[in-house]
């Protein structure tokens, strides 16, 4: 990672450089030439305003000492000034090249080797001249090269601090990620005392809410899976212990009395009953959540399921003093798998049977609404109610609130996933309201249909 990082900040800082240095070294000679460009032009207006030999000397001498050289011949090729000049053909060849024998009053400036130049054919003293300003690149150059110099000092500075800052931060990111997949191993093998933490970056912080959560869930996830474990076991074993016993009761005492033969045989039948119950629960459950049972929709009557669904329930009227108060319309119609609704039903009335107050009242209603859509069915008790936080549970796989409650039903901790399970399949309304020490109340919203439509 600091790799990277310093490869990019190197390329970063190369870039900025070489683009500054062309647009440096481009802005100076730019200068240079108009530099030249007006010293030439001003040379000019000061031969033909008739300037004095000894004032175009003065004027030559001091742009000697600024690096620019300034050259003045007659029309013939004699030097005026500064006569000293040794290289004379030379000069006077490339002038002549550039501004031509016959026309007075042209001039150019442009660049050759290494130098900027101002050529001009003019008039002084009343004859045709030629002038030559020059002013060495090199000059330029060296400016360039200082400011090369300096950058290339800044450059380096910045580059050793880009470096730095590299170091510190890889080494942050890398020992934060270092640190979040030791924590992760540790999740991978089965410890949820785990925290993940870290808060340098925001990312890395989103990352480790997200590994939390992750945590919690798959926490979740194996605690559902040792309770349903041991409330499977545990509601697997009385009903066996109970058929082994009364089997044997029944083939060492009972045998040859039919009265008690009948009961004990009863007693068998019933708890292998309720083993299927559970069995078929586990398996509606699994087969609900791989999505493998279709819905058979068909229009039944509903009034007469949930009529149906309470005689089942009777005998805990007649045996156990519990009283269904019913208001329950005739001859409501819906459409839906019906095997799979009186499922749903048959868990909510067992649930309130379970969990209704000492009273042992359930109220079950089924009434349509006012607009004739809607049949809402829906189950009261009187029993404790459920907290605020077990509401948002209760529908959870293998969830029980923590309580010991009196159950003349027996669950699995299965019935109301399946009860959503079945309902979102169908895509239709439910809930469930409750207050503490009040009771509760689940409801579903089944479409009305007329009694003569048949799919
Ligand atoms: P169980 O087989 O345990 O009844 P359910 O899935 O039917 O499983 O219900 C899950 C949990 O929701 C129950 O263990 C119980 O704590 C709570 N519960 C369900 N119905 C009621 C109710 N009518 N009143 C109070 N608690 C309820």
């Amino acid at each position: 990672m600091i790799g990277h990082f310093c490869v990019l900040a190197f390329l970063m800082i190369f870039l900025v450089e070489l683009g500054f240095f062309i647009i440096v070294s481009q802005t100076l000679e730019n200068q240079a030439r108009d530099k030249i460009s007006l010293i030439g032009k001003e040379f000019e207006a000061s031969l033909q305003s008739g300037a004095s030999e000894a004032m175009i000397e003065e004027s030559i001498n001091r742009n000697r000492l600024d690096g620019i050289n300034i050259f003045l011949f007659t029309s013939e090729g004699e030097p005026v000034a500064p006569d000293n000049y040794s290289d004379i053909q030379s000069v006077l060849d490339e002038l002549l090249l550039r501004v031509g024998r016959e026309e007075v009053g042209y001039s150019v400036t442009y660049r050759s080797g290494e130098a900027v130049k101002y050529a001009s054919k003019t008039e002084y003293a009343g004859r045709p001249h030629y002038l030559f300003v020059t002013y060495s690149v090199s000059i330029v150059r060296d400016t360039v090269l200082n400011l090369q110099l300096y950058l290339l000092i800044i450059g380096c500075g910045v580059f050793a601090a880009a470096v730095l800052l590299s170091f510190i931060f890889s080494h942050k990111l890398s020992s934060g990620m270092k640190s979040m997949s030791d924590t992760a191993v540790l999740l991978a093998e089965g410890n949820y005392n785990i925290k993940f933490t870290n808060a340098d970056y925001k990312e890395m912080a989103q990352l480790s809410d997200t590994l939390n959560y992750v945590r919690d869930e798959v926490k979740k996830t194996e605690d559902f899976q040792h309770e349903i474990l041991a409330n499977v076991t545990h509601d697997l074993k009385t009903p066996l212990t109970m058929i082994k016993a009364y089997a044997s009761m029944i083939k060492e005492i009972s045998g040859d009395n039919p009265e008690k033969r009948e009961k004990h045989l009863q007693v068998i039948i019933d708890e292998a009953d309720r083993l299927t119950g559970l069995v078929n629960d586990v398996l509606s459950v699994s087969k609900l959540q791989a999505n493998m049972s279709e819905l058979k929709l068909k229009v039944f009557n509903l009034t007469e399921l949930v009529y149906g669904i309470i005689n089942k329930f009777g005998y805990l009227q007649e045996t156990q003093g519990y009283s269904f108060m019913l208001d329950i319309e005739p001859n409501l119609y819906t459409r839906a798998d019906e095997e799979k609704i009186s499922q749903v039903i048959y868990n909510l009335l067992g649930n309130a049977a379970n969990y209704t107050g000492d009273d042992k009242t359930v109220y079950i209603s089924l009434k349509s609404s006012m607009d004739g859509k809607r049949v809402r069915f829906s189950v009261k008790d009187t029993g404790k109610g459920i907290s605020k936080e077990d509401l948002a549970e209760i529908w959870n796989r293998f969830y029980r609130v923590k309580e010991s409650h009196n159950r003349p039903v027996k669950g699995t901790g299965l019935g109301l996933n399946i009860v959503k399970a079945i309902l979102e399949n169908h895509s239709f309304d439910f809930g469930v309201e409750s207050k503490i020490e009040m009771g509760s109340l689940f409801w579903v919203d089944f479409p009305c249909v007329p009694a003569e439509i048949e799919v």
